[in-house]
């Protein structure tokens, strides 16, 4: 039996090891620093360091690195050991506050959208002490923002953190119309992460799973999800040994992993952790996925994050919970027992109503990726129209105010389960509706059309950007009031932009297709695909917002817009180019030796007079289905050629997105059906019934 509270956080240098290792006045102005983001000085930042160091080496590191997460979605590193050569040969380990403070990897092989040449190509690596260093494989972690010679960002945690000062700012002045004056306001963030677990021997027999993390090939399975029995069914006990494995290195990261459970595709499970402030979520998420994929190396197994590694089942996707909580613990987003007298929970609430129908469209882009275009509604993941559901208590108080009528409370029902040893429970203020993109659970919001393998750090830079502006101009207003009229006013401003901004409210079926219309005629948005949401990222509102907000510059703006788009095209190129390979080397030739096994067999029946109409009709399938594929990969590179030839990214990306998926998803139909009456032994890849149903 392992002592979880002795393991947890065993990796990490928190701030039990720091009150433990620092000299008092250290400890207090590193403190300082986490807390009111103050920079360091140097003297402390020498003693944090080799405190760090020496704590480090006990725990068997011999290399540091600066963590960072550049543009390319994944976290990078650069290890350096801590060897300092002296006198006479011999080395001592050696790491300095400067050291620890900034590292100046090479920046010119990450993507920054032309912000840097590759001539210019410096760039800082500067020391997050909001989050905490840890120890993993041997090597000091130090998590750390990325950013150019010049000052711009060339990673996510960057803006991540400026949202965060802007949303805090924000809600300081809003709150201190409430009389309240907290430090500090921070969003929190409990992101739950689902994966596929397959077995390692059948993964390295498919090249499309190995390049580009789905299989771009795969007849659907005689038995999916369709009898919805993997759904919080009972644990494989494979399955359950790499839990254990994963929960175990997770704890001793300091990562609060809570709940584990199977999802609904065959193979497929989640984790969630219990929630932290985002930064430290975002950190802690990048973390959980490295780790997911390393344990299951050690179980014989590959774990998939890919958004859709398996058609024709659910793919994976990424609840991001959010909510915004001041230094003291109140958390904002509660309505608390008495809601109708609740006016600063309805003001914050009124502030993500109207944020999020400003910027439907940042928060679409948000979670835009060649990958999650697959599950955005496809009826697994909500459609790409973003609304919110807000459930019915509190639609109704919104509704009833905008109406100017008397509100009274509804009182929670009481649920009975009908069995006498089961306590009673009371009806939350919301009940659940799965299918919405952004929905209100009781005390925050769940956003739900992340992507599994997606960065959330994106996602929650735009919804702390949207709320934090409109905090700023309900400040703005609300601060006028005289004392007296504070409640009249801000029950004015309620009312006034409930009305404005209801039509983003829909607490109905978001998968069906009335909503599709009923979004149309209420003017929302549906951004389709990836290169169309992307395309509005630039909107001067959004340029302005992101300026206004001290988050992005103008031209950081364009260069995230940029490097989206040209790694949309290059996942797309890559997955056509697989696909061809596949098919010209191993499908068709798998395919064309099954025609001439049943042309002989034909030719040797019809000898002998016997009755061939089967095998010939076989025969006529099989040698249509071939040339078609074959015409399809023609095709293919056609539209690979057109998108070469469009000049700019955005016309790059359309066509990607236009012609090239297109006509890959008709190659795939052929070789599917192909794969459907081809003997098992001469197709090349594991079928979707080995990878799926046998762990
Ligand atoms: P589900 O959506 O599957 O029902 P839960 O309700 O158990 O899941 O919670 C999902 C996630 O929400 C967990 O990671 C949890 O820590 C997180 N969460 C709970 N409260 C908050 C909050 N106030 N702010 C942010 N995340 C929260
Ligand atoms: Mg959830």
């Amino acid at each position: 039996m392992i002592d979880v509270s002795e393991l947890f956080g065993s990796m990490v240098f928190n701030e039990r090891v720091m009150r433990e290792r620092l000299a008092k006045d250290v400890f207090k102005a590193l403190q300082k620093t986490i807390r009111t983001g103050k920079p360091i000085s140097s003297d402390v930042a020498d003693e944090v360091a080799t405190a760090m160091k020496d704590w480090a080496i006990e725990k068997g590191a011999t290399h540091y690195t600066h963590w960072f997460q550049p543009m390319t979605g994944v976290t990078a590193e650069k290890h350096d050991s801590f060897i300092q050569p002296v006198d006479g040969g011999a080395v001592i380990m050696k790491f300095s506050g400067k050291q620890l403070i900034k590292g100046e990897p090479d920046a010119s092989s990450f993507p920054s959208g032309g912000l840097r040449s590759t001539f210019e190509a410096r760039g800082y690596t500067a020391w997050d002490p909001t989050s905490y260093a840890f120890v993993k494989d041997s090597v000091l972690y130090i998590p750390t923002a990325f950013i150019s010679y010049s000052g711009q960002v060339l990673d996510k945690k960057t803006p991540l953190l400026r949202s965060m000062d802007a949303l805090s700012k924000a809600a300081k002045r809003v709150l201190k119309l409430f009389g309240k004056t907290p430090d500090s306001v921070t969003p929190s963030v409990g992101p739950e992460q689902e994966y596929f677990l397959i077995p390692r021997e059948l993964y390295k027999k498919r090249p499309d799973l190995i390049i580009t993390g789905r299989t771009l090939f795969g007849a659907k399975p005689p038995k999916g999800q369709e009898l919805d029995d993997h759904y919080f069914g009972s644990i494989k006990t494979r399955v359950l040994r790499y839990m254990e494995d994963l929960d175990t290195e997770l704890w001793k990261l300091g990562v609060n992993a809570k709940t584990r459970h199977n999802e609904v595709a065959p193979a497929q499970h989640e984790l969630a952790p219990i929630y932290s402030t985002v930064n430290i979520a975002t950190d802690h998420n990048q973390l959980t996925m490295a780790i997911m994929k390393q344990v299951a190396e050690k179980h014989d197994l590959v774990c998939l994050l890919h958004e859709k590694p398996f058609a024709g089942v659910n793919g994976s996707g990424k609840h991001n919970n959010w909510s915004i909580s001041t230094g003291d613990g109140e958390n904002l987003l509660e309505p608390g027992k008495d809601l109708k007298n609740n006016l600063q929970f309805m003001v914050f609430l009124t502030a993500v109503i109207k944020a999020v129908d400003e910027h439907q469209d940042l928060l679409r882009l948000s979670v835009a990726s060649a990958g999650n275009d697959h599950r955005l509604g496809a009826n697994e993941a909500p459609p790409a129209i973003i609304s919110m559901f807000l459930g019915d208590e509190i639609t109704d108080l919104l509704e009833t105010l905008a109406s100017g009528k008397e509100y009274s409370n509804r009182v929670g029902n009481r649920l009975s389960t009908g069995v006498q040893s089961v306590p009673e429970i009371y009806e939350d203020t919301t009940d659940r509706n799965r299918t919405s993109p952004f929905a209100f659970t009781g005390n925050k919001f769940e956003f739900r059309s992340l992507g599994s393998a997606l960065n959330i750090a994106c996602p929650n830079i735009m919804i702390n950007a949207a709320v934090a502006d409109v905090l700023n101009g309900f400040a703005d207003e609300l601060e006028k009031a005289k004392p007296a009229e504070f409640k009249a006013a801000a029950l004015a401003l309620i009312k006034r932009e409930y009305i404005a901004h209801k039509r983003i409210v829909f607490n109905g079926d978001n998968y069906s297709d009335a909503w599709v219309e009923e979004a149309k005629s209420r003017g929302l948005l549906n951004l389709k695909s990836t290169p169309e949401a992307l395309s509005y990222y630039d909107l001067p509102k959004n340029v302005e917002l992101f300026d206004r907000l001290k988050i992005y510059t103008d031209e950081e703006v364009h260069a995230r817009k940029d490097i989206l788009l040209e790694n949309y095209c290059k996942v797309i190129n890559i997955e056509a180019g697989t696909m061809s390979e596949l098919v010209l080397k191993q499908i068709l030739p798998a395919a064309v030796k099954f025609s001439t096994m049943l042309a002989d067999n034909i030719t040797k029946l019809t000898a002998l007079h016997a009755e061939a109409t089967m095998q010939t009709q076989m025969l006529t399938t099989v040698c249509e289905l071939i040339q078609n594929a074959y015409a399809a990969v023609q095709r293919l590179a056609d539209a690979q050629a057109a998108v070469k030839a469009a000049v700019g990214l955005q016309a790059e990306a359309d066509i990607s997105y236009a012609q090239v998926v297109a006509v890959m998803q008709e190659l795939r139909e052929y070789c599917d059906r192909l794969e459907t009456i081809t003997p098992k032994d001469l197709w090349p890849f594991p079928s979707y019934s080995d990878l799926l149903l046998y762990i």
